[in-house]
């Protein structure tokens, strides 16, 4: 078995006890990466001289000493490239470290490779990335998911111990979900967005992926806390996310949000997460029906807040400071041809949504009513919270798509978050981990659970994964590649 299956946990027993190197580590990803990649494209680059020179001082005794780590493309790595997947940023290297990057390498991780995405992050299949799309591990003509379907793919193609990725709408769980491995969303202010290039301020969320849920808590427990660099990042005194791994079910309640079981799911989705309520029954915790009535209006509410938020922000790539510039001398005619050669459609589109919501007589009819119903959209989980330790239903209604599927119909795409886009409205954390197959003409798909936690509860919201992962072997299961 080569080291590269190994979860982090796994792998820093070998490193600790001698077994393996952290050069070895990174030779192993190295060669697995060569022998797969061509056909998953998970990387869009990797600089194996900047990981060697860390790996040769490694101090394995660190919480992450030794361990590389895969980092989504739109998150800031000192002297690494950092396209977002778009052409606009095309040669752009980093003139510094995101806190989440200085967090990792205190803990004495390795940052290596750059994760292919939807382009600035906006997409649910890795097909709006600018340099081509990511593959399905499971089965190549799908997609892995979106936005950070690249570290999704690497993680589970065995060509990455663990990786970064940030989670707008779903972007870290359904990409999770729909390549067979753990994603984890954390509370909105837990992590630092210091450094990860902005969608949606107050949506964005750095989070890990992993193959198991300790290792989940591991990074969680390496990138989160209070960073003076980010206003929105809260002081709250941040528990061992891994504390309370190993704790049985008794008294932990769960509930059902009716509105999540809808008519429409996948069947093969459906009877695999009302399987995996049934286990957690028998492991001891109570199901409950709870409700999120305003549920239906999540995706519209946050395509409004998203994209105005997302027009500001990309108001930045203007062929001044960053990235592409068209060749002109002309001023305005250099802004508008900057952004018009440099963004791909869907951004776009989005650029223009978001204009359009904030523009001067529409401002009250779409932004500000949208950010009315995000309030009682975050008032439906407070209440819920007060009946349940976390919620339970599936990350996303099927299991992979194939590419090229959706292309044509935005619409449809955007419905691929229709059970994540409420948990990054209301702030709080949720991760996704494996719960069973679906089959395809064929091929094996991975199915993915959901579990929305209290916010701040992540070390619960672990625990209660940890239970059903250690019951359960679906997160033993490897794509045959
Ligand atoms: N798929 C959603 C979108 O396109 C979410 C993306 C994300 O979480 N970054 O906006």
């Amino acid at each position: 078995m080569s080291l590269t299956s190994l979860s982090i946990s796994a792998l820093q027993e070998k490193l600790r006890a001698r077994e393996a190197s952290p050069i070895e580590a990174l030779d192993a990803l190295e060669s697995r990466i060569a022998a797969v990649d061509p056909s998953i494209h998970g990387y869009l680059s990797r600089d194996y001289a900047a990981a060697r020179a860390l790996a040769e001082k490694a101090d394995v005794n660190l919480p992450l000493g030794g361990v590389p780590i895969a980092i989504k493309d739109v998150i800031n790595v000192i002297g690494e490239p950092c396209t977002c997947a778009s052409k606009i940023l095309l040669g752009y290297k980093s003139t510094y470290d995101a806190t989440v990057i200085s967090r990792l390498r205190a803990a004495g991780a390795i940052p290596f490779g750059r994760c292919n995405m939807d382009e600035f992050a906006m997409g649910s299949s890795t097909e709006n990335s600018a340099f081509g799309r990511s593959c399905n591990p499971w089965d190549l003509a799908r997609v892995p998911g979106g936005s950070s379907g690249g570290s999704a793919a690497v993680v589970a193609a065995d060509e990455a111990y663990a990786s970064l990725g940030s989670d707008t709408g779903g972007s870290i769980r359904q990409p999770a979900a729909l390549c067979g491995i753990v994603g984890l969303k954390p509370t909105y202010g837990c992590v630092s967005r210091y450094g990860l290039v902005a969608f949606a301020s107050s949506l964005d969320q750095i989070g890990p992926f992993t193959k198991t849920v300790r290792d989940a808590g591991l990074l969680l427990n390496a990138i989160a806390g209070r960073d003076p660099q980010d206003s929105t990042s809260l002081d709250v005194p941040t528990e061992d996310a891994t504390a309370l791994l190993g704790r049985d079910l008794k008294g932990v309640k769960l509930g059902m949000p009716k509105e999540y079981f809808i008519s429409g799911i996948d069947p093969q989705v459906d009877a695999s997460i009302r399987a995996a309520i049934a286990k957690y029954e028998s492991l001891g915790a109570e199901i409950v029906e709870v409700s999120l009535p305003h549920t239906e209006h999540a995706v519209s509410v946050y395509y409004v807040i998203a994209t105005a938020e997302a027009s500001a922000n990309l108001a930045r790539f203007d062929g001044v400071r960053y990235g592409h510039r068209a060749a002109t001398d002309n001023l305005l005619e250099m802004y508008g041809r900057s952004r018009a050669e440099g963004f791909g459609p869907e951004v776009k589109r989005r650029i223009i949504l978001g204009t359009y919501v904030l523009s001067s007589g529409y401002y009250d009819a779409y932004y500000l009513r949208a950010q009315k119903v995000r309030t009682l959209i975050r008032d439906d989980f407070t209440k819920a919270f007060e009946k349940v330790d976390a919620i339970i239903c599936p990350t996303t209604p099927e299991p992979a798509f194939l590419a090229g599927d959706r292309t044509d119909d935005p619409l449809k795409m955007y419905l691929a978050d229709i059970f994540t886009i409420a948990c990054n409205l209301a702030g709080t954390c949720g991760l996704s981990l494996p719960c069973g197959f679906a089959n395809e003409s064929g091929k094996q798909l991975p199915i993915g659970l959901q579990l929305i936690g209290q916010p701040w509860k992540e070390a619960r919201l672990l625990q209660i994964a940890h239970a059903y992962e250690q019951a359960t072997d679906w997160h033993k299961a490897r794509p045959a590649l």
